[in-house]
């Protein structure tokens, strides 16, 4: 049955049929997927939609609490069941991502001999206000999210290389693109791992290894403390997940993007300049200018707004400036 899109709602009958209206369904028979953390919530619903396109599934959780302590095998376990008794293919794994990655792949060479595809989604949370946030309240969450990402995503990084194709997602999150009361710790470690994916995405150009990020939002244990019942069973994880399975299917196109998903939305995030202000930089400034231009600096008029993908060209910024007037 290639019709999966879980709809409930009999006005949504329109759109179904239109989802559905391709010749070449998206397959992941023969790829192997590494997801870490999905023996619950987001990656859980990755891993069952994975096996049911055919991908072989590493579906690694340390089993802990949200907060990161203690572990157990059963959520790794259950999910593991749940894709066999449906036929699919899946493998447990119980390694900490913090401290043994080595462990996350070996698995995934051990049982199927290689990984095509790498979910990068375990998390945990240690809210506090900055005030109040210790030390290691930052560097446990930067640990998993950040350094975690960084470390699996290296050791899979030449395997990539090699074999001509890779295909990664970084999960940052809104509260990473626009900071959250309470989170400072868990901000920072979301947009770090948007600048990983956007550096990441140019050095794996010329290997087609594609990495992009998705900053979602859905019902799991991280958010029903926060959220209404009401809007939380409208935040079903299962909605996030087609997104990630097309940003790492054989197809896709982008790489280094951003990409905002919830419910039924998905919206692609992007930096935007100002047209801004230009001045000779053989002049002198000061702050008073600064403070008189802000309008230009600040303005974000259509016409001149530029959307930057790259670093700027300094050398073009500092001709196009030593040719303005001194004064
Ligand atoms: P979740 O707690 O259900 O899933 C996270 C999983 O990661 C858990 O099963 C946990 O056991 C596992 N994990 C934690 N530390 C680990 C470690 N060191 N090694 C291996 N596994 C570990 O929460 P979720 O909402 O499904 O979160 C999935 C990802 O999505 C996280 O990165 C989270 O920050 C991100 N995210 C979620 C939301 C949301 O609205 N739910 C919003 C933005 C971002």
């Amino acid at each position: 049955d290639d019709d999966d899109y879980d709809y409930d709602d009999d006005d949504d009958d329109a759109i179904e049929s239109n989802q559905n209206m391709t010749d070449n369904p998206i397959s992941f028979k023969d790829k192997v997927v590494i997801i870490t953390g999905s023996g619950g919530g987001l990656g859980k619903q990755y891993a069952l939609q994975y096996a049911q396109r055919g991908a072989k599934v590493v579906v690694n959780d340390l089993g802990g609490t949200l907060g990161g302590s203690g572990s157990s095998n059963k959520a790794a376990d259950l999910v593991v069941s749940e894709i066999e008794s449906k036929g699919g293919i899946a493998v447990a794994n119980y390694d900490n991502i913090v401290t043994n990655p080595t462990g996350i792949l070996q698995t995934a060479i051990n049982s199927f001999g290689r990984v095509d595809i790498l979910i990068n989604n375990a998390g945990i949370l240690k809210d506090a206000s900055f005030a109040k946030m210790t030390q290691k309240q930052f560097e446990d969450v930067l640990d998993v999210h950040l350094n975690g990402a960084f470390k699996l995503t290296q050791l899979c990084w030449p395997i990539f290389q090699k074999q001509k194709f890779g295909r990664v997602v970084m999960t940052a999150s809104p509260a990473g693109l626009y900071g959250n009361f309470g989170q400072a710790n868990y901000s920072a470690a979301k947009l770090g791992l948007v600048g990983l994916c956007e550096t990441l995405a140019k050095e794996g150009v010329k290997y087609n290894i594609k990495v992009n990020a998705i900053a979602p939002l859905a019902k799991s244990r991280m958010t029903e403390t926060i959220l209404p019942p009401d809007v939380l069973n409208k935040l079903l994880p299962e909605k996030i997940a087609p997104l990630v399975l097309y940003l790492t299917s054989d197809i896709v196109d982008s790489s280094g993007s951003i990409y905002e998903v919830a419910a039924g939305l998905f919206a692609q995030i992007r930096w935007e300049r100002s047209g801004g202000l230009y001045l000779n930089p053989n002049k002198s400034f000061t702050p008073e200018a600064i403070l008189n231009k802000l309008k230009d600096i600040s303005s974000f008029d259509p016409s001149t707004t530029e959307y930057p993908t790259q670093l700027n060209d300094y050398n073009f910024v500092y001709s196009k400036t030593s040719m303005l007037p001194e004064n």
